[in-house]
Parts: C-alpha cells; sequence; structure tokens
C-alpha cells in the first residue's frame, strides 16, 4: 500500500500559498517529511488526513480517494497533530478506552485487551493509572502516538512529534517509531534534521510550499559529494566570509565558528572537504531557492 499525493495545491484565503503543486509517493515505512517553519508540513498533514480541503490536486491510498473519501479513510488513519491537547487530571487508561469506544471497539473486554496492550507497546503501562496532566513531554507523545495506534491504523501520520522532548525522551520515541514503520505508511513531519536521519527510509524536503528533494537520505547525500567544505574562522571574520561564500551552516566547535560552505570545487583558502550529511542537503536546498 502507498499513498500518492499528485498535483497539491493550497492557498489561504490570506493569499499564502501553503501547497505548490506537491507530489510525492510514500511507501510503507518511515517516510519523512523534512521543512523549515511555515513550509505547509501541517497543512499537507492535515490534508492527507481529512480535516482540510486543497484547491487542486489528488491524494490516493491504495483505492482510496483520500480527498472524497473521508469517512473510509478515518477507519484506515492514524493521527498525532502537532498540538495534541491531552486531557488534565484524567488517567491514561481511562483516556485511551474512551478514545477506543469513539474508535467503535464497543466491546468492554476487547476495549481493555487493545488498551492495555496499546499501553504496554507504548511503554506506559506501569503509569496507566496516572492523570495525563502529571506526564512529562516524553509521555505525553508516547500517549499520542498510542490513541493514533487505535485501531490498527494502516496510515499513520505524526506532525513534528519530537520537538519539545529531551535526547532519552527523543530516542525512546524514535525506538517506537521505527517499530511501527516497519509494518505501515508513516509520514513524520519534523524540522528536525535529525529525525530524518535517525529513522527515515525515505524523504522529502519541502519549503515554502513547494517539494525540493525526494528520495532516500543517503542519495541525497551522495548527490552533493565534493561540494561542502569547512573551516574553522575566527568570529570576526564570519561576516567577510558571508559576502564571500554560501554558507550552509555555522556551529560552534571550542567556541570558535566552523562553517560548512558549498563550492563545486575546492575553495582552496585552508577548507578542508566535509562528507555532507543530511543537513547539508537540507540547508543547500534551502538556501538555493532563497
Ligand atoms: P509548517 O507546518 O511547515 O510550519 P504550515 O502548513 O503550518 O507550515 O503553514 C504554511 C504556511 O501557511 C505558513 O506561512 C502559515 O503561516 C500559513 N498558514 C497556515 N495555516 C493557515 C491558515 N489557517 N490561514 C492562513 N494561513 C495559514
Amino acid at each position: 500500500m502507498q499513498l500518492e499525493i499528485q498535483g497539491l495545491s493550497k492557498t489561504y484565503p490570506n493569499g499564502v500559498e501553503a501547497l505548490v503543486d506537491v507530489t510525492l509517493t510514500v511507501p510503507t515505512g518511515m517516510f519523512g517529511l523534512l521543512g523549515p517553519n511555515g513550509a505547509g508540513k501541517s497543512t499537507l498533514m492535515r490534508t492527507v488526513a481529512t480535516l482540510q480541503d486543497a484547491d487542486r490536486g489528488s491524494v490516493t491510498f491504495g483505492d482510496l480517494d483520500v480527498l472524497r473519501q473521508h469517512q473510509e479513510v478515518r477507519q484506515i488513519l492514524g493521527y498525532l497533530p502537532q498540538e495534541f491537547g491531552v486531557y488534565p487530571k484524567v488517567s491514561a487508561v481511562a483516556m485511551l478506552d474512551h478514545i477506543a469506544t469513539l474508535k467503535g471497539i464497543t466491546q468492554r473486554r476487547e476495549r481493555r485487551e487493545v488498551v492495555g496492550a496499546l499501553l504496554q507497546r507504548v511503554n506506559l503501562y506501569q503509569h496507566r493509572k496516572k492523570a495525563l496532566s502529571g506526564f512529562s513531554g516524553g509521555m505525553k507523545q508516547r500517549f499520542g502516538i498510542a490513541q493514533a495506534l487505535l485501531g490498527k491504523p494502516q496510515l499513520l501520520i505524526v506532525d513534528e512529534p519530537t520537538a519539545g522532548l529531551d535526547p532519552g525522551e527523543r530516542n525512546r520515541f524514535y525506538n517506537l517509531l521505527a517499530e511501527i514503520g516497519e509494518h505501515v505508511v508513516v509520514i513524520l513531519s519534523t524540522h528536525i534534521v535529525q529525525d530524518v536521519k535517525e529513522l527515515c527510509t525515505q524523504m522529502a524536503i519541502i519549503h515554502e510550499g513547494r517539494v525540493l528533494q525526494q528520495g532516500m537520505p543517503q542519495d541525497a547525500e551522495d548527490e552533493l559529494a565534493g561540494k561542502v567544505w569547512r573551516k574553522s574562522i575566527d568570529k570576526g571574520e564570519l561576516e567577510t566570509y558571508r559576502e564571500r561564500f554560501q554558507i550552509l551552516s555555522t556551529k560552534l566547535v571550542a567556541g570558535r565558528p566552523l562553517i560548512h560552505v558549498f563550492h563545486e570545487s575546492d575553495p582552496q583558502d585552508g577548507f578542508h572537504a566535509v562528507q555532507p550529511d543530511l543537513e547539508d542537503v537540507f540547508f543547500s536546498k534551502i538556501m538555493q531557492v532563497a
């Protein structure tokens, strides 16, 4: 089963072109939709999740026409929105039980089994009786995944799930997603390059509503080979380098800026070749349209 997005466009009433002729093929596995804030990721996620309409284009999932067959799509969809409003003072188990009822699991015994298994799976079983309001950011996200997985979705959409998680929580969340991605189509929207690097077999880079790159992260890195160069410079030199080079990134290493620049050939001048990583890919793509 795969998700096919063809020529999808959306302009908001205020004139913002949030999606411009977006075409993507999303196969089974983890698909990373990488883009800076405002790129159009949530608009795309909400459209695929049947929560808002597009102006033009088509979205199909197997035989389903996603833009028209809303009810059918919702049967096979799991969605973790960017802002998941969890209810304070309700326990995790009670909340999941309630959502399970809404999703049509009417038998109490079945619900108990399904909810228990999900809580185990997201490693919250020992916290099941605690109020959601007391959950940490990571626990809330894992709860969010549990609710999205109710009803065994074939298509799972997670919008910016790792923002605000500490490194340990992020890792636990990665492991959980990686496991799920073995069986279903998972679209992970994020502005965090590391999310895609660690998890995704396929990805797209989106910026200002347009798809700038699509394919395997490794291929995108290989494409850039020989064109990324690094140099450690003095803080005071940064502006001069900005004028002379296309700087992809600036990081402080031991208090000194380490810059990565995009250059078709060796810029000389003390630069060293770098094996490009996904962050270089991301910034080089975005820079090219800036
Ligand atoms: P992302 O999820 O990548 O941050 P969004 O899809 O939220 O991007 O937003 C894409 C663009 O559309 C942004 O410029 C945003 O300000 C604009 N936008 C999003 N939602 C609306 C809306 N309901 N009305 C008007 N503009 C919107």
